[in-house]
């Protein structure tokens, strides 16, 4: 049934060889193996205290600590874990290479049931590993704050502030994110001033925040003052889906005066097309095309109104102010005569707001990772809806938008994170 070197090398511990093998078959469903380990090598054991060496050994006792499965089998590694008699500290616990002080589960356990965390819900996860929901989480937790501490701080020149929906009802998070590598930095309860300044102060050191050029926000007031008072150099790039949203509201607004002032031919084409007509160009396909030519044939203002929308698009194509402003004085031209009072309004909104939409042109953020990282966070939250612990969820969006798991190595390095040898 294979040697104890073969044993030895499967379960991979440098500094612990295998001297025995219980199987327990009892448990059908999770048969368990137990292997007794013992140390291998140096002289002298590592005090818990002080880390020092000793070889006065006062007494020993059988310790388990839960391990990496091995297929079906679950593992149990059984070690006298020393008590000693040590010159600095008095009488202390040994301390082992793999697991921490009083931890009863290895540490690469504990760094499995946290990746498998990041995939799956902590019930499930803790389940698969035969452990408490709770030692589960705590696992969880800890692998979450050890990746986050080793990571390097960055110095992104574009952040991306936002506000997103929490629960049902005007509840919301403040987001920070980093638009260069599009990961979240941190996460405040509401949408005020206060919040992102808090954000911007807290999350970001000096130099940091000396390192910002830009911050992407939508047309929002509060977030507009806070980076002025907390980042004066940086300036303000209004996303431009947010912009866009503005001009979709514009036209379906445009669509129930329509439906008011045309009556029976609206009635007629126009029903049921709200998501139609909001669709880009583009994204429409065969006979809905029909069906929105259909409906712009009967009715001019719609149609006008909806090449206007997509006109919008071409803002974020010019690379000098004074272009996007040309584009922007022909848009307004084309309205004018048109007698649609919502896209006159969407277009005041656009004029006032100008300098933060042509900032893209000196500050080329990427948009796109805006949406990537938002569509990204309400995954997170949905999952994690009840979740009290706020420095938990930062951690988790964290990972989520970080995606440090891209190739085998990446996984093997999470699993195996440690320097494999004990002595120090
Ligand atoms: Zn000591």
């Amino acid at each position: 049934m294979g040697s104890r070197a073969e044993f030895t090398k499967v379960l991979g511990l440098v500094g612990y060889r295998v001297m025995a093998v219980e199987w327990d078959e009892t448990a059908a469903a999770a048969p368990r193996l137990r292997l007794r380990i013992e140390r291998r090598g140096l002289r002298g054991y590592e005090c818990g205290g002080c880390r020092g060496r000793t070889g006065h050994v006062r007494d020993a006792t059988a310790r388990t600590w839960e391990d990496l499965p091995w297929a079906s089998y679950r593992v149990t590694l059984v070690y006298r874990q020393r008590r000693l008699v040590c010159g600095q500290c008095g009488i202390r616990t040994e301390r082992v290479a793999f697991a921490d002080g009083h931890a009863r589960m290895t540490r690469r356990l504990g760094r499995l049931i946290g990746l498998d965390c990041q995939s799956m819900p902590t019930s499930h996860a803790a389940v698969r590993h035969g452990v408490s929901w709770s030692k589960a989480r705590r696992a969880e937790r800890a692998f979450l704050a050890a990746w986050d501490a080793g990571r390097p701080k960055r110095r992104p020149p574009h952040l991306g502030a936002d506000e997103i929906q929490r629960g049902k009802g005007q509840r919301f998070w403040t987001v920070l994110s980093d638009l260069v590598h599009g990961e979240v930095l941190g996460l405040a309860r509401d949408r005020s001033e206060a919040s992102l300044t808090t954000l911007l102060t807290s999350r970001l050191d000096a130099r940091q925040r000396a390192a910002v050029e830009a911050v992407c926000i939508d047309m929002h007031r509060p977030y507009r003052n806070a980076i002025a008072a907390v980042l004066p150099r940086a300036a303000v790039v209004f996303d431009k889906f947010h912009v866009l949203q503005h001009a979709a509201t514009a036209l379906d607004e445009v669509r129930r005066q329509e439906f008011f002032r045309a009556g029976a031919i609206m009635r007629a084409y126009g029903r049921g097309k709200r998501w139609l007509l909001l669709r880009r160009w583009k994204t429409v396909r065969g006979s809905k095309r029909r069906e929105l030519e259909q409906l712009f044939a009967a009715n001019r203002r719609l149609f006008k109104a909806y090449v206007l929308r997509e006109q919008l698009d071409r803002l974020w194509t010019y690379t000098t102010r004074e272009r996007v402003a040309g584009f922007l004085f022909g848009w307004l031209k084309a309205l004018r005569w048109q007698r649609l009072p919502e896209m006159e309004k969407l277009g005041d909104v656009l004029v006032g707001h100008f300098d933060g939409i042509a900032a893209s042109c000196d500050h080329p953020v990427r948009f796109g990772v805006v949406e990537a990282v938002n569509t990204t966070i309400k995954a997170v939250l949905r999952r994690a809806r009840g979740m009290r612990d706020e420095a938990f969820l930062v951690l988790k969006l964290k990972w989520a938008t970080a995606r440090p798991i891209r190739t085998v190595r990446d996984y093997a390095r999470f699993l195996h994170a440690e320097p494999l040898h004990s002595n120090r």
